[in-house]
């Protein structure tokens, strides 16, 4: 455990897939206990992952928050929940979307969506089969303690809602820190797909949360992963740009022939991909196309895109 700066404490946790890392923090309560925000994925042995850290803190965890409901943030929220005896919090509009991703899981109507998307069958069979697996790393929490808010205050800390990497994201903000879940990432950017059930443009809202981290300003923001974002408003802008460039490549691989998501994510993302990150590029690449349609610069033909034709 790491105390990365007065009364904020990090720990991290290895994951086995993605990145290969998650941070969850600890912060100081006003009782002299301890707030932990997001917690890693769910384990087949809770005491063994969380023993050491709880022990270290030398008070008890108070209150559990999390941030948005992946796996590596809301996973092993049921199991800390137990050890420690603490409630716990979420966003509301995330509790929504971390009920219907896990569950009321439908396994077929998420093949079929990437199906529809282009995506051959033999990737869309790996994709179900790799859900499966992970669904049983997802210790979330079917009734939290509360529903959090814009706003919200959690013991000095306020509550801010992020939409984009997911739909009710929610970070939390004191005095210039941030804790900001996957809002904001230290040299590579947050992924912002589409996928069944979520918000119609999320590349949208999270253009606009990147906007409001802009104005907020803060010193610095603690992620989920890597470094702290040591220029949170610069690497905002940063990362808008980046989307931008984005945007403008994924209408220069689209003509007058309808191409599927998927079919435009190898124009975006060329590199061999493993199934998952397969995945995480059409999605990415669905968000990019249905914020092009919004923009006028592309349009829908179909369950593909075409490039918008020119205003006469
Ligand atoms: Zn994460």
């Amino acid at each position: 455990m790491l105390e990365i700066e007065k009364d904020v404490r990090r720990v991290t946790f290895a994951i086995p897939f993605g990145i290969d890392h998650v941070h969850c923090y600890f912060l100081r309560s006003s009782g002299g206990g301890w707030i932990l925000v997001d917690t890693g994925l769910g384990s087949r042995d809770p005491e063994a992952r969380w023993r050491e850290a709880l022990d270290a803190l030398g008070a008890p965890v108070e209150l559990i928050v999390v941030t948005h409901m992946h796996p590596d943030h809301v996973g092993g929220a049921a199991d800390v929940a137990a050890l420690t005896g603490a409630p716990v919090w979420q966003g509301r509009a995330d509790h929504e979307q971390c009920r219907r991703a896990w569950g009321e899981r439908n396994p077929e109507r998420f093949a079929e969506y990437w199906v529809r998307h282009g995506m051959p069958e033999e990737t869309v069979a790996g994709i179900v089969a790799e859900s499966d697996r992970l669904v049983e790393a997802v210790h979330w929490v079917e009734r939290p303690d509360r529903l959090l808010e814009q706003g919200d205050e959690v013991d000095g800390w306020r509550v801010e809602l992020l939409p984009g990497h997911a739909d009710g994201h929610i970070a939390l903000l004191r005095d210039g820190v941030m804790i900001a879940g996957d809002t904001i990432l230290t040299g590579i950017t947050p992924a912002v797909g589409l996928y069944p059930n979520s918000r119609p443009d999320p590349l949208g809202d999270y253009l606009r949360s990147l906007a409001r981290i802009e104005e907020l300003a803060p010193r610095v923001a603690y992620a989920g992963h890597r470094d702290p974002v040591a220029e949170p408003a610069a690497r905002a802008r940063e990362i808008a740009a980046h989307h931008a460039d984005r945007l403008d490549r994924a209408v220069s691989a689209l003509d007058g022939t309808p191409l599927s998501a998927y079919e435009v994510s190898l124009a975006l993302f060329r590199d061999e991909l493993s199934t998952t990150l397969r995945r995480f590029a059409t999605a990415e690449s669905l968000a990019h196309l249905e914020r092009l349609v919004r923009e006028g610069r592309a349009s829908r033909a179909g369950s593909g895109y075409v490039r918008a034709a020119p205003i006469p």
